[in-house]
């Protein structure tokens, strides 16, 4: 077996925790701008094709992108079983809301993102991660703090996605993380919605991802936590279903795969097998050995 090149020239130094990076050979930058909320990047990296980058956290990735969209999407939106109308709070790339558009059965997505200039640029470098989705005729794009529009709207959803920046980055999606927020989202959902947020990393930040986990426990009466390997992210990220009627942990392979078919969606990563072992998987929490 040869050695991987050594790492020489330019690289992208991705933090996994406070103590560790993850480094990645860097090919290009294709856009770079500070916007009222965030430092953004548009980079083409060697190994993962073009990301992109919010204050030196890579958010997603061409290569990969698809395990993580498919893994917060999905599980929720199977797990309804008539979604219709869907929120996306956060979701800057669209493919979010290219994924919740695969399911027939929805009417209408509202996605709501603070920063214009986060989805401009994903607009214009990022069109395999949102491959058309903005311009669906079901799907509407606000661009508004997702916690104001939250406690002032008066729409009522089947489905709320909660695709947001870290708990543990930036500043601006923090009280989107609390239980007073939960509870809001829980007061715009129907009778038998269902919620699902992704919650960054349950191994290398276990006190605040506990934080949110009891915050979501505290609002919801059926709570189910799941995680997925990124490997542009160096862990496993972790996504929390807040669900007011259904629970992802009844449904079976065959009525997993028979709601796939039936929508019409396809897939590369989620399927009921699929579904089944996200249910099952452990949590990751780190050792307390030092
Ligand atoms: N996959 C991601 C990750 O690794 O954390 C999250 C994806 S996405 C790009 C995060 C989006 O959340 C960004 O576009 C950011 O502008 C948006 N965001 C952060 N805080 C927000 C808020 N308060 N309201 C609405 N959108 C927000």
């Amino acid at each position: 077996m040869t050695n991987p090149p050594p790492v020489i020239g330019i690289v992208v130094m991705q933090p996994i925790s406070y103590e560790s990076y993850m480094i990645m050979k860097l090919k290009t930058v294709l856009a770079q701008k500070r916007s009222k909320y965030q430092n953004i990047e548009i980079v083409e990296l060697s190994e993962y094709g073009k990301a992109l980058v919010l204050d030196g956290l890579v958010q997603s990735t061409e290569v990969d992108e698809y395990i993580y969209h498919e893994s917060l999407v999905h599980p929720a939106m199977i797990t309804h079983p008539n979604p219709k109308k869907v929120l996306i709070v956060g979701g800057g790339e669209g493919a979010t809301l290219r994924e919740v558009l695969k399911h027939s059965t929805v009417q209408e997505a509202i996605m709501v993102d603070i920063d214009g200039d986060v989805v401009e640029l994903c607009k214009k470098y990022l069109e395999t991660l949102h491959a058309g989705a903005f311009e669906n005729p079901r799907a509407k794009v606000i661009i508004a703090d997702g916690k104001e529009y939250i406690e002032k709207t008066n729409e009522i959803f089947d489905v709320i996605i909660l695709d947001l920046t870290d708990p543990y980055a930036s500043e601006i999606a923090q009280e989107l993380y609390t239980a007073k927020f939960y509870r809001k989202v829980y007061e715009r959902l129907a009778e038998d919605g269902i919620m699902v947020t992704q919650a960054g990393s349950s191994f290398y930040y276990e006190e605040v991802y506990d934080r949110v986990l009891e915050s979501v426990k505290e609002v919801f009466p059926i709570v189910k936590e799941y995680n997925v390997w990124v490997p542009s992210f160096g862990y496993a990220c972790n996504f929390i279903i807040g669900s007011k009627k259904y629970n992802p942990e009844e449904l079976t392979v065959q009525e997993v795969d028979r709601r796939l078919n039936e929508r019409k969606v396809t897939t590369k990563f989620y399927s009921g097998r699929t579904h089944i072992a996200l249910m099952n998987l452990p949590i990751y929490r780190k050792s307390k050995v030092r």
